[in-house]
């Protein structure tokens, strides 16, 4: 059984076996992992800190508390991020791991069950025998997703079991969101990719351009709220031959936290300039490059559905449409994140998904929500 919070953070693994008793409790608190209620191991980048019990009778505290010494582990890693090699402190191999190429473990891995974050880095779990990735948003059984992937309309032509398009060689699938909301306890930032090819990154740098300028234009709870978003080409040097570049960009941002696709396409429906699918993917009538089509396609990947004003107002041509977001436009990017859950229109049409970063010792549920417009 697993506990997770609001952003979908895991905060305790439990297994039961038997009665209470035979429970094994893991707690995930930030970087550091307890085994019943005892500090187990610290994650640092590039490896990880184990803490020595020394428990005795004269022990004047109740938890294992380092008391017996720390020890310091590392991770030699390959080109994909997978944990290969863990080399202790006095560079002794503690565990090696080999991957079937979707993650599953080889017969001549060592030490399998002494640390756990192997593939992608990512926790495996082997208790009773499960031996299933914690992927975040879902669980991998070292084949595929044991659930359907939520971006599954992206992908109508593959499996929406299946992990990175079939291609596992090539792509990372790291949790699966749309937008991230970074909080420091002084100010909150949202950010965001869009991954384009040549020939629309300057319609894409254009819509972006629309959010970062809004940077300081915002305060909630008297904190700025700062936009940060970016665009990424990719070159068609870099497409495979015989590839599809609508799909070879989506891949790319499909393996990148908080990754969305921006493309210039030529759309079906004459009356529709741009479209956004799953919250992540926007479209746009390449003759409205120019136009604020592209910024209101970008509002749908941070969270946003219409409103009947402004920027997000649905039609394009309707008079009412501005360039003007709203506070409360901006109070529902952040909420969103910090929810954790996509908001849905009226035909069940979800907007981009948020992540929620709270980078600061104070819960956010000390937020008061109180969005303020700075006139320039
Ligand atoms: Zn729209």
């Amino acid at each position: 059984m697993n506990t997770y919070d609001v952003t979908g953070r895991k905060l305790r693994a439990e297994y039961h076996k038997g009665g209470e008793q035979d429970t094994l409790r893991t707690d995930y608190c930030s970087n550091l992992i307890y085994e019943q209620g005892r500090p187990k191991m610290l994650l640092v980048n590039g490896g990880f800190v184990t803490f020595n019990d020394n428990d005795n009778a004269n022990d004047s505290l109740s938890f294992g508390d380092g008391l017996g010494g720390a020890s310091y582990h590392y991770y030699l890693t390959d080109h994909l991020g997978n944990n290969r090699v863990v080399v202790g402190e006095n560079d002794s191999i503690e565990q090696v791991n080999h991957y079937y190429p979707y993650g599953g473990l080889m017969a001549e891995s060592t030490g399998g069950d002494t640390q756990r974050y192997k593939y992608n880095g990512k926790e495996l779990d082997r208790m009773h025998g499960l031996d299933w990735y914690d992927y975040g948003a879902r669980w991998m059984n070292g084949l595929t997703f044991t659930t359907p992937d939520p971006k599954a309309w992206d992908y109508t032509d593959v499996s929406p079991y299946v992990y990175c398009e079939n291609n596992p060689i090539k792509f990372v699938d790291p949790d699966g969101r749309d937008y991230d909301v970074f909080y420091d306890g002084a100010s909150i930032t949202i950010c965001a990719t869009y991954f384009t090819d040549e020939k629309s990154a300057e319609s894409a740098k254009e819509a972006i351009a629309h959010w970062n300028n809004l940077n300081g234009q915002f305060t909630m709870d008297g904190m700025p709220v700062n936009f940060d978003f970016t665009v990424s080409v990719v070159s068609s040097k870099d497409i495979p031959p015989g590839a599809s570049t609508e799909k070879y960009i989506k891949s790319k941002a499909n393996a990148t936290i908080s990754g969305n696709t921006y493309i210039l396409k030529e759309i079906d429906n004459s009356n529709i300039n741009g479209e956004t699918q799953s919250g992540r993917l926007v479209t746009i009538d390449p003759q409205k490059a120019t136009s604020l089509t592209g910024a209101h396609e970008v509002g749908h990947t941070i969270g946003l559905q219409h409103s009947d004003a402004g920027l997000m107002t649905a039609a394009s041509s309707d008079s009412k449409r501005s360039d003007k977001v709203s506070k409360n436009e901006v109070l529902n990017i952040i909420r969103g994140a910090v929810k954790g859950k996509p908001t849905k229109d009226t035909k069940g049409n979800s907007a981009g998904k948020g992540y929620f970063h709270n980078t600061s010792e104070y819960p956010h549920k000390k937020f008061k929500y109180k969005m303020k417009e700075i006139r320039r």
